[in-house]
């Protein structure tokens, strides 16, 4: 089969072409896996992450890819049929796999399994003509999505839906959101669809995002610094950096939550949180929870939701061996729309 594999960590800006088409063997689906005819994988900014070393693969070289469309192609042994049949259109998500025995895995949190394994960075991904998955890893892709389509909605779509979870929203509070990229904006959408009471304020650096926020539906936006007309029961933070976080905490409500949802927060401007003020920003029982990875549960249920509002992603696709290229246009921020490798 023919695959886009990563030989070696490096910088895109000194190698912008890290990955390397490859001719490997095609992956034979173990106990409980199916075999996925991959037909699109979206590129996400976790792929510059683990290109570059701050999310490193364990094991090189690695085929990326965790946002993956295909169709079952075959079924290992022991994989129920009555989960998938040979042809079925799936999904496969960044989680792969987890122990399945600890008290998260027992709990419907195995993002959190110290065994957590990621697609495409602990287990070959989708940037490839074929790749094996556990079948309970795997979601079937509501009808009303096209294969590109549904592809970036496995990873900011799912991550998002996570943390509106864990946000403990309820209908008619207030909702912020600190930074307004990919994720924000699917959050955005649910928030409008499943509280609609709820008013949703947004907190962005730049006029242009904060003028496509009020187009999307926010009650309010403004800059990362601004006070929010209303004190917030919960707010979402998307950014890298330390100072919206304080700026956020100063704008909850007493018992508002903030919840982090960053992969990793930089190390630039950490002098910020010198500025945290007890009585201002945590006093009154405020609080913060960082989100990670996503549950299966979030992948699904999110597809479902996604289906129902529906949340229909603009994409730029590419084929798998332009994957660089996309990579690279996705680093610059070149081209608004998710890039959909198609395979
Ligand atoms: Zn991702
Ligand atoms: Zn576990």
């Amino acid at each position: 089969m023919r695959a886009m594999i990563l030989p070696a960590l490096c910088r895109l800006d000194d190698n912008p072409t890290p990955l390397h088409l490859a001719e490997l063997p095609a992956p034979e689906p173990g106990t409980g896996e199916i075999l996925v005819r991959v037909s699109a994988c979206g590129v996400c900014h976790t792929e510059l992450d683990e290109i570059e070393g701050r999310t490193p693969p364990p094991r090189l070289p690695v085929v990326l890819g965790h946002q993956v469309v295909g169709r079952v192609a075959a079924l290992g042994p022991g994989a129920s049929a009555f989960r998938f049949s040979v042809g079925e259109r799936v999904g496969v998500a960044w989680i792969y796999s987890a122990c399945g025995a600890c008290e998260f895995c027992r709990s419907g949190r195995e993002n959190l399994c110290a065994d957590f394994r990621a697609t495409g960075r602990d287990a070959n991904g989708g940037y490839a003509e074929l790749m094996v998955v556990p079948e309970q890893s795997a979601y079937r892709i509501p009808d009303r999505f096209t294969d590109a389509q549904a592809a970036p909605l496995l990873c900011a779509g799912a991550i998002g839906y996570r943390s509106l979870r864990l946000s403990g929203l309820q209908d008619g509070q207030h909702l912020g959101l600190t930074g307004f990229g990919a994720s924000a904006h699917l959050v955005l959408k649910m928030a409008r669809h499943r509280y609609p009471s709820s008013q949703v304020f947004v907190f962005s650096r730049t006029a242009a995002e904060q003028e496509f926020a009020r187009e999307l539906g926010a009650a309010w936006a403004g800059d990362t610094i601004d006070t929010a007309p209303e004190p917030l029961h919960c707010i979402i933070d998307t950014t890298p950096v330390w100072r919206p976080v304080i700026e956020a905490l100063r704008n909850l409500a007493p018992a508002g939550r903030l919840v982090i949802n960053a992969i990793r927060k930089e190390d630039a401007d950490k002098e910020a949180l010198l500025g945290l003020d007890y009585p201002a920003h945590l006093w009154l029982e405020r609080e913060i929870k960082s989100v990670a990875n996503v549950a299966r549960a979030d992948v699904s249920e999110f597809l479902a939701l996604a289906a129902e509002i529906p949340i229909v992603p603009e994409v730029q696709e590419y084929a798998l061996e332009d994957a660089n290229q996309a990579l690279v246009d996705l680093k610059a921020r070149r081209i608004r729309g998710a890039k959909v490798l198609r395979v």
